[in-house]
């Protein structure tokens, strides 16, 4: 019997990002939320980035921007539907 004791504050599973993703902001739907959650529910980085990502989006619909965290908006400019650098300064 091994104590649980392995790293629990990391990355999530690679294939699991998205899905996570998409589950914590709502997204996906039926399979693919079954999906993310049951192995969130099993697995514990998993499960931490799946609730710290609820937590954020959640803070994100409630705060005003000027709450929002400097990583969740360096995720959100680097995100790739934003292709077109097209914002300049004045
Ligand atoms: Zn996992």
């Amino acid at each position: 019997m091994s104590r649980t004791r392995h790293s629990e504050d990391g990355p999530p599973c690679k294939h699991m990002e998205a899905l996570l993703n998409q589950a914590a902001d709502g997204s996906s739907r039926g399979l693919k939320l079954w999906y993310a959650t049951a192995h969130a529910a099993r697995c514990s980085r998993c499960g931490r980035f799946l609730a710290r990502l609820r937590e954020t989006i959640g803070k994100l619909r409630s705060a005003k921007a000027d709450e929002v965290p400097a990583a969740v908006l360096e995720r959100l400019k680097n995100g790739p539907w934003r292709n077109s650098e097209s914002e300049e300064p004045p």
